[in-house]
């Protein structure tokens, strides 16, 4: 079942003369199958506190008698609406106190009404923020922006305000649709869809937090992207590294990432079978400590970036018991170790195909390409190695992104996205054969 609620609209009573009056606005909701509607309340500054309070008191009033006369027809709920600085700003799930202090900040920077707030998970939207005349913010300091805006009476540019938010959704921002404004003779076009009804102001913050709807007006997928890293060493196995694995793992947390795979180097060369199984065994202890330090702040999973005829390869959702019998791989052909790998529900990507211009092998041996790596002292040819990935589509090769993180000064920018938090290897082998991902590329995200 699908439900819709309108984040954005404004009546007579709510906004004042040439609003449409409620009767006529609530009908117009009905009829086009709205089940709930925030009614957007201006919120009016003024120099006497207990004036100000009464503005807010009489606001929630009138909401509390409209909501009661539309009862099982329309959820009518309360949002607020406050303009600082050229631009406006939409508040859903305050209280009355919370909106009495909001009165302190008039017309200061949004951070200050959003620190107010915040506390109680009240959410501070930035509304159409392309409009002509707004900008949208770019230190993000709101909880969400409003990607589509149906207001008749001026340009939202919501198609640019789209493109923007596709980029920034790394940075966790959240993201609302409303109509706004529309006319007489018009009907509502904005709001969310959900698969269950929004009866109160807490429902409301929890699904846009959770991002479970689709906007209405806008192609994005309004879920919280997750940040996985796919490639990165540390010091205590990778000998080219020379940052701790629990640094990494402060660092990543930082950087707003959820799952790191730490991925060090191994090989047999020149290895007896006791001293390559001693390394993995290391390998694997490093990763383990790792994961227990960072706790329920990040998801750590093993990884491995193996060298197999001179190549780089990475192992996606490698175990310590495959490893441990495979002393020889490093000679192997690829494509024979492949199947081992594959056999035991894993993946053999490609690490930079074409770093220091390396020619690229045969792609059906391998099941997906890292078509872009962060390095910044290689050149991994991330282009050639994209334009190559973009001729070879027909092959249906997963398409990998990674840091290759390796010292202090390297900044995590690379990646995958996804809905959801991958918690180990299994999820992330599945999730990489669904193709349901975006890539970070350069700290940014990217569809496939
Ligand atoms: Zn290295
Ligand atoms: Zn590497």
């Amino acid at each position: 079942m699908n439900y819709l609620t309108d984040l954005h609209a404004y009546s007579e009573k709510s906004f004042g003369d040439g609003y449409l009056a409620e009767n006529v606005l609530f009908e117009k909701y009905i009829e086009c199958g709205y089940k709930t509607v925030v009614l957007i309340y201006k919120i009016e500054f003024n120099d006497d506190q207990s004036v100000f309070q009464a503005s807010i008191d009489h606001m929630f009033k009138t909401n509390e008698t409209l909501a009661e006369k539309y009862k099982g027809r329309l959820n009518v709920l309360l949002g607020a609406e406050f303009n600082t600085c050229d631009n406006d700003f939409l508040i859903y799930g305050a209280e009355k106190s919370d909106l009495y202090k909001l009165n302190n900040y008039c017309g200061d920077w949004v951070t200050d009404y959003r620190e107010e707030l915040n506390h109680k998970k009240v959410l501070v939207v930035q509304a159409h923020p392309a409009k002509v005349g707004g900008r949208l913010l770019e230190d993000h300091n709101v909880d969400a922006f409003e990607v589509y805006c149906g207001d008749e009476r001026f340009n939202s540019n919501n198609s640019f305000t789209e493109k923007y938010c596709e980029k920034y959704q790394t940075h966790g921002i959240l993201l609302t649709s409303g109509s706004g404004y529309f006319g007489e003779d018009s009907k509502p076009s904005g709001g969310i869809i959900t698969d269950f009804e929004i009866k109160t102001s807490s429902e409301l913050v929890a699904a846009i937090i959770n991002g479970s709807f689709k906007l209405l007006g806008s192609k994005l997928s309004p879920s919280r992207k997750f940040k996985t890293e796919l490639h990165c060493h540390s010091s205590e196995i990778s000998g080219c590294s020379s940052v701790k694995a629990k640094d990494v793992v402060d660092k990543y947390i930082k950087n707003g990432y959820s799952t790191l795979v730490l991925t060090n180097h191994l090989n047999t060369y020149g290895k007896t079978p006791d001293e390559y199984r001693r390394r993995v065994r290391r390998m694997f202890e490093v990763c383990h400590e790792a994961k227990m330090y960072a706790g329920d702040r990040l998801n750590v999973i093993p990884g491995v970036e193996v060298n197999i005829q001179s190549e780089d390869y990475l192992i996606i959702g490698v175990t310590e018991e495959f490893l441990y019998d495979e002393v020889n791989f490093s000679k192997e052909e690829v494509s024979e170790f492949r199947k081992k790998v594959n056999a035991a529900g894993m993946l053999l990507i490609c690490a930079h195909p074409m770093r220091f211009a390396h020619v690229i092998f045969d792609y059906r041996d391998v099941d997906g390409i890292e078509v872009y790596n962060g390095h910044p002292e290689h050149n991994s040819n991330n282009d050639l190695v994209a334009l190559e990935c973009a001729a070879k589509k027909d092959l249906g090769l997963i398409l990998t992104s990674g840091t290759d993180h390796h010292d202090g000064h390297h900044k995590p920018n690379a990646g995958i996205l996804t809905d959801y938090p991958i918690t180990n290897g299994k999820e992330l082998v599945d999730v990489l054969k669904s193709k349901e991902y975006s890539l970070i590329k350069n700290g940014y995200g990217v569809s496939l």
